[in-house]
């Protein structure tokens, strides 16, 4: 079979009838085989959360009254994507389908599987009127149900292996259909239900079909122009990154940087295929590929994550004791709240959480072991590059540049990849913007 390559487009990328001329036309400018991955239009989603809520509550009349609001900007959308009255009413009569589907749910009892099944309509609207504006262009393609081979196991997780036994036959099947169409985020689950990889899963779905199709690249297009070197909300000038290993990327991910959802990165890893970031406003622009190679050694990046929180706990008894830790970390697994960052010393130990929902728990826990300190608003800045903490000189260029800033804790050695420090969230511009001019001259 020929290698294809995968390109996803997100909501925004497809929100507005000329965004979806525009990807038809990304799409079709090269003869390269190819699977695009959808999402919904931008805001719709959102909008079928909202049903789902209202249903929970019992209030129908407010499920509806969005439902209804939902329809009329479908058929607006519809109006403005296709000019002939044959495609019009063919898309009509596909959304008409859909809306038909969300009436019934808000008329008999809801469930968590009916939710799933809600959440499913917003990337089967898409792709379906995407294909339709494709047919009036006389674009050949073939539209792949997402729900005929994207899945996940009795844990909830993606298997490329069982995707790919099911993928596979099916695009052998059609070995001279150069051009596919199939729906991001919509998945099955190991009871054969309509479930999702979660918000903003797309980007796995795009991911978990290169690795499974062996593709030759997995392109996910959006309108920034790929990664950059530091927050360009925060700082005067970044600079997009060229070039980033999986293993920058992935520690970079978790800062959300945004573009990219932090799961998607482990399959195509996994099965060494590059990923690219690219505009579609810009789609001439290089962006950023993420492969096996980082390209250059020293810093690439610096990201931050707020909303974090730091709790030390301070005993005499950790003085040369052993199974504290262990002690210590029971806590917050039995409370599932992951811990970020962790430094120690002989008589204490701070460890960062991101999730508040059960710190008032977590601290009475805690205080049997020791003194427990709670600093609210902190700032994870991590510092990523290729081997950076190989390179001395970085480290004094970093500490430099830091004179004025109160940092609470400093995280060096745990990836060869990556430098964190914690803190205060009011200084986290100050810090950016130094680190900006101080690691990168900008
Ligand atoms: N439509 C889904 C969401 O908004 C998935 C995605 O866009 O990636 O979360
Ligand atoms: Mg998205």
């Amino acid at each position: 079979m020929k290698q294809m390559k995968v390109m996803k487009f997100g909501g925004t990328s497809v929100g507005k009838p000329e965004r979806m001329h525009q990807v038809a036309q990304l799409i079709t400018s090269d003869s390269e085989p190819k699977i695009v991955v959808l999402s919904a239009l931008s805001g719709t989603t959102n909008t079928l959360v909202s049903i789902g809520e209202a249903l929970l509550k019992g209030d129908k009349d407010a499920a509806n009254a969005i439902i209804e609001k939902l329809d009329i900007h479908y058929q607006q959308f519809i109006n403005e994507l296709l000019t002939n009255d044959v495609y019009r009413q063919k898309a009509r009569n596909i959304i008409a389908e859909h809306f038909e589907f969300l009436n019934i749910i808000t008329r008999i009892s809801f469930n968590e599987a009916l939710n799933k099944d809600i959440l499913a309509q917003g990337e089967l609207m898409s792709t379906k009127l995407f294909s339709v504006s494709l047919e009036e262009k006389g674009i050949k393609h073939l539209l792949l149900p997402a729900l005929d081979f994207m899945s996940i196991d009795a844990n909830d997780e993606p298997q490329v292996n069982a995707i790919r036994a099911k993928l596979m036959p099916i695009l052998r099947s059609h070995e001279d259909t150069k051009l596919f169409i199939t729906q991001g985020y919509i998945c099955r689950n190991a009871r054969g239900e309509v479930d999702n990889l979660k918000r903003g899963g797309s980007d796995y779905t795009a991911s978990l079909i290169a690795a499974a199709a062996n593709c030759s690249v997995c392109e996910i297009w959006t309108d920034i122009d790929g990664m950059h070197n530091n927050d360009p909300r925060v700082v005067n000038k970044t600079m997009p990154i060229e070039q980033l290993s999986f293993e920058e990327a992935a520690e970079l991910a978790y800062f959300g940087a945004k573009i990219l959802h932090p799961t998607c990165i482990w399959p195509a890893q996994q099965e060494k295929v590059p990923v690219k970031l690219l505009n579609t406003m810009q789609p001439e622009a290089a962006g950023t590929t993420i492969m096996q190679e980082a390209g250059s050694v020293g810093v690439k990046a610096i990201a931050a994550k707020d909303g974090i929180i730091a709790i030390k706990i301070k005993s005499s008894r950790m003085l040369l004791a052993y199974g504290f830790l262990r002690k210590i970390f029971e806590v917050f697994e039995k409370y599932r709240t992951p811990i970020d960052m962790i430094t120690t010393s002989e008589v204490a130990v701070s460890v960062t959480i991101d999730n508040a929902s059960f710190l008032k728990e977590i601290v009475k826990e805690l205080e049997p072991f020791g003194t427990v300190e709670v600093d609210l608003d902190q700032t994870i800045v991590s510092i990523v590059g290729n081997d950076i903490a190989q390179t001395q000189d970085i480290l004094s260029k970093l500490f430099e540049s830091l004179k004025p800033v109160p940092v609470r804790m400093v995280s060096y050695g745990g990836s060869k990849h990556n430098v964190s420090l914690l803190i205060p969230s009011a200084h986290k511009q100050q810090t950016l913007q130094l680190l900006n001019t101080g690691l990168f001259g900008l």
